[in-house]
């Protein structure tokens, strides 16, 4: 039997987003992760982004569990579409993850009770032949995990999204000791976080962003209202520590927000007593001082409540001009465009509004250079995969780890779609060899969007369209209508307007017999000349559409 390890890159590779790697040994697989990421301007209308398991169509009886780093959206954000697909493998997972996980599957109405708990102590697991121990490991949500993988003779350390915080808020320090214990053994090949490779230094701490918010919010003499990350839970521990040092009551709004904190203290990672939480509509028995909201929409999302109470539409906040608001978030990319906006209004609407890039109140959950390069030089790994990061960072990887002391060789740049081999000596890369690419999800549904209709509505978006109902005798060479023109997201004045109109009925008087009475023959040869006609007075390429009414 075959010895060597293969692991291929379903999603995460040359990106930053759905993240999913599927290891497989002899008849064993593990899949880490199944997330989601979010679309930008190319993807109009579309909700999601997930990755393309058609490689696992035929190997799901090889599958021996999925294990979950960590719970957010870009790790698990993709289960409730695919686990019925993969007939329901187990899910191995911390805490916080499975409480996350359970809620997505409940919503979409999937019953599933396969998951499987890992814990401080127990925390190694044996999926087939393949091993996987669970290592702590600091980020922006708590119990995330590093994987150490071990199957045969070789053995992956796959760091997850992870940094180092020496300060981290209600959860242990990374184990930095097992970790180089790992090292001692001869690891072959190390996956690593590649978002924060080109931040110099080591990353901040948690602890920073507590610090930065006192000192502004204990200056502050009207309301504060917070918007932050929901699953950052060490963010609203210090948020609520914050509030409390400052005599304030905290509001909350929004549902995810009411939802994890809930599940926060079932957990035991809030001790809610601790704090004076109040009701929406007890707001009126303190004054403004008094009140610190904590709500969602840090990134801009359409429906979340900072979002609305921009734009006046939010029964539970007006806002007031003496307002502050602090986003303690980063931008999600996908989302500048959403943030910029809401940050305008929000600016319209108070006089102080601190986010990313004007102050310190956020911290990102992933290592930066000298963090890589304590975890590198204490795995000492073989070989090197950076993931989690577009092409830009990979390469800023491969150029870290040369200066590291490593060979080119021992780094390889992998990108979704291609295929790792690791064999006794070597690993072996194949480029774009397996089924990989981009599912979209509408309406919060799974389909294969066609990529022509998401291009169609792209063109719609931009250019505009043009709808034209084109009336003809039986005969059909000739017109005994004006054409009718509905134009939709584009601007022609009347005389452009009739210009087009005259130029589709020179062109059916000059069409030949076949292409009169071919339906669709007849459309493609109006439309293409006309489209040309308007590119070249117009320098636009609206979408046209015909209508033939006889
Ligand atoms: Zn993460
Ligand atoms: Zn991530």
């Amino acid at each position: 039997m075959n010895k060597n390890i293969k692991i291929c890159s379903l999603g995460g590779y040359g990106e930053i987003g759905k993240n999913m790697t599927v290891i497989e040994y002899k008849n064993s697989i593990i899949i880490i992760d199944c997330g989601i990421s979010f679309p930008d301007n190319e993807h109009p209308g579309i909700d999601y982004i997930i990755p393309d398991i058609g490689y696992l169509e035929n190997k799901k009886k090889k599958i021996k569990g999925i294990f979950i780093t960590h719970g957010h959206e870009d790790h698990i954000g993709a289960l409730p579409y695919i686990i019925e697909k993969l007939n329901y493998p187990k899910i191995f997972c911390k805490n916080l993850a499975k409480e996350l996980i359970e809620e997505k599957l409940i919503d979409k109405g999937i019953k599933y009770n396969k998951f499987k708990p890992v814990t401080k102590r127990n925390n190694k697991v044996k999926a087939g032949s393949i091993k996987v121990e669970f290592i702590n490991v600091n980020h922006s949500i708590m119990d995330s995990s590093a994987l150490y993988i071990r199957a045969g003779n070789k053995s992956i350390f796959f760091t997850g999204d992870f940094k180092i915080d020496y300060t981290p808020i209600k959860e242990d320090f990374i184990d930095l000791n097992r970790i180089s214990e790992i090292g001692q053994q001869n690891i072959d090949l190390m996956i690593v976080d590649s978002t924060n490779v080109t931040h110099e230094g080591l990353s901040y701490s948690e602890k920073q962003v507590g610090i930065e918010m006192n000192e502004i919010i204990s200056n502050i003499e009207n309301r504060v209202i917070i918007a932050t990350f929901s699953t950052n839970l060490s963010r609203l521990v210090q948020i609520f520590n914050i509030a409390k040092k400052n005599d304030r009551k905290v509001v909350v709004l929004g549902r995810s927000l009411k939802r994890i904190i809930k599940i926060a203290y079932k957990l035991g990672y809030i001790d809610l007593k601790n704090y004076e939480i109040i009701n929406k509509n007890e707001v009126d028995n303190y004054k403004d001082d008094q009140l610190l909201y904590l709500i969602t929409g840090s990134q801009g999302e359409k429906l979340s409540a900072l979002k609305r109470a921009s734009r006046d539409n939010n029964r539970d906040l007006e806002l007031k001009s003496n307002d502050t608001i602090l986003i303690s978030a980063k931008v999600i990319p996908g989302n500048e465009v959403a943030i910029n906006r809401m940050v305008n209004d929000l600016h319209r609407k108070v006089d102080e509004v601190y986010y990313e890039n004007v102050s310190e109140i956020h911290v990102s959950g992933h290592a930066s250079k000298e963090d890589i390069k304590i975890i590198t030089k204490l795995l000492d790994p073989k070989y090197i995969v950076p993931n989690h990061g577009e092409y830009k960072h990979i390469k800023k990887m491969k150029k870290l780890m040369i200066h590291l002391g490593y060979e080119e060789e021992q780094i390889k740049l992998v990108e979704n779609g291609d295929f790792l081999l690791l064999e006794d000596n070597n690993l072996k890369l194949e480029k774009d060899v397996i089924k990989s690419g981009e599912i979209l999800i509408e309406n919060r549904e799974m389909g294969f969007i066609d990529i022509n209709k998401l291009f169609e509505r792209k063109i719609m978006g931009e250019s505009g369209l043009i709808f034209i109902i084109l009336y003809l005798t039986d005969k059909r060479n000739t017109i005994p209508r004006e054409p009718e023109f509905i134009i939709k997201g584009i601007q022609f004045d009347d005389r452009f307007i009739n210009e087009m109109k005259e130029k589709v009925k020179s062109v059916v008087n000059v069409l030949e017999n076949e292409e009169l009475y071919e339906d669709e023959l007849f459309k493609k040869r109006i439309r293409r000349r006309l489209k040309r006609y308007i590119r070249k007075r117009k320098y636009k390429d609206p979408f046209v559409i015909i209508k033939i009414m006889e």
